[in-house]
């Protein structure tokens, strides 16, 4: 039985790990090159546990851990509900991926994620790319996402992106009885990789688009592809009035704060963790009226991209199976009224279904 409360402050490690039900946490420094990582795995009962590597300016390292704690938890359940034989696992480098990076930072961390003999796999991430993946594989097999003329499966991302715009289409249908989205506004915080490609799905479909970034460079690269994009203040967002909200940034953006601004009928987007509290700010959001389609549920077409890597089916087969994320998320939308929890809870509950299951037949 847990003995650990994780709001204490002199909570350690092994006591958030307690808490959370993670595995392994591994903390990795190098002076030469400026590395600080860490590497969580959450689970891996389904498989070994694959998750991105994110680079972010976090303002201390207790945030970092949170971040990857939090992260990693999610690929589990992301892996699970997506039907993979992969479990959970997640890596933060603490700096600026924009000053801080170097081909030999990511050489060394490649050395880290070696020594972890595939029980973790990396990824892509926020402030990583496939070039940085390529860096990576020089010193471990243990990575996905590589440039495809080395034999990877490349940029996740547009995948992601699709499949976010199927679990917005579900949305839709629950919302207003239509998957259609032609005519709807939709805000999409974050002007990014998965940003940039969901909103050209939502142009060709007849949707109006709001976007924010807080880089100006990024506005400039999504307004340059698609000029007919209206731009937004990274701050206005939440009270935009819009029909779907589309957090494409960082997490935690589902708040106390933020959930009574919201002025949105369906929140769906590509982020990661988009809750910050997950039970509060789930069930805030069901009492606002407002459609969650659960983040870990929609965003999974990456993973499911980079995992033909490992199981050896085509781009074909990773589009197929990220174009049933529609009937999946409708799916644990009818089941969240049917139970009459929120729609987070009904897909974290099909998620542990799956792991479950898998822990019985082996101890059976
Ligand atoms: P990205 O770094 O390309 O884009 C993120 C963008 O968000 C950047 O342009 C950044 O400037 C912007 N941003 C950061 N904070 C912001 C804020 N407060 N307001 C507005 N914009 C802000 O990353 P990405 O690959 O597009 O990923 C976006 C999100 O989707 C992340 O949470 C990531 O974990 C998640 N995700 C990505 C993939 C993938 O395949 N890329 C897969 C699953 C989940």
């Amino acid at each position: 039985m847990s003995t650990c409360n994780p709001s204490d402050p002199t909570t350690g490690v092994i006591g958030l790990m307690e808490h959370m039900k993670h595995e392994q946490v591994v903390h990795c420094y190098d002076a030469k090159t400026g590395l600080r990582a860490l590497i969580a795995i959450h689970s891996t009962i389904l498989g070994p546990a694959l998750g991105g590597t994110r680079m972010w300016m976090y303002a201390h390292e207790q945030e970092a851990l949170q971040d990857v704690l939090r992260l990693s938890e999610g690929m589990t359940y992301k892996a699970s509900v997506a039907g993979l034989d992969l479990g959970g696992g997640k890596a933060v480098i603490i700096g600026d991926s924009r000053r801080d990076k170097s081909p030999d930072l990511m050489r060394k961390y490649g050395e880290f994620v070696e020594r972890l003999n595939g029980h973790y796999i990396t990824a892509e991430d926020v402030g990583t790319t496939k070039a940085d993946m390529a860096y990576i594989g020089e010193c471990t097999r243990h990575v996905t996402g590589r440039p495809e003329n080395e034999g990877g499966s490349g940029d996740p991302s547009p995948v992601t992106a699709y499949g976010v715009y199927r679990g917005m289409k579900a949305a839709a249908m629950k919302a207003w009885d239509t998957p259609d989205l032609g005519g709807r506004t939709v805000v999409v915080q974050g002007a990014g990789n998965v940003g940039r490609y969901l909103t050209g799905h939502l142009l060709s479909e007849g949707a109006r688009v709001r976007v924010c970034d807080v880089f100006a460079d990024q506005i400039e690269r999504i307004r340059a592809e698609f000029p007919q994009v209206q731009v937004i203040s990274p701050e206005s967002i939440y009270q935009d009035e819009a029909d779907i909200y589309a957090p494409c940034a960082l997490g935690a953006t589902l708040n106390d704060h933020t959930i009574p601004e919201l002025r949105c009928r369906v929140v769906a987007g590509g982020a990661n963790n988009q809750l910050a509290d997950v039970a509060l700010h789930a069930q805030m959001l069901t009492e606002r009226g407002i459609v969650y389609a659960p983040d870990f549920l929609i965003n999974s077409g990456g993973l499911i991209n980079v995992y033909s890597e490992i199981k050896g089916y085509t781009r074909e087969e990773a589009i197929e199976r990220t174009t049933a994320i529609y009937d999946q998320t409708l799916r644990i939308l009818e089941l969240a009224d049917e139970l009459g929890v929120t729609t987070h809870e009904a897909a974290v509950r099909t998620a542990l279904t799956r792991i479950d299951s898998k822990v019985e037949l082996a101890t059976a």
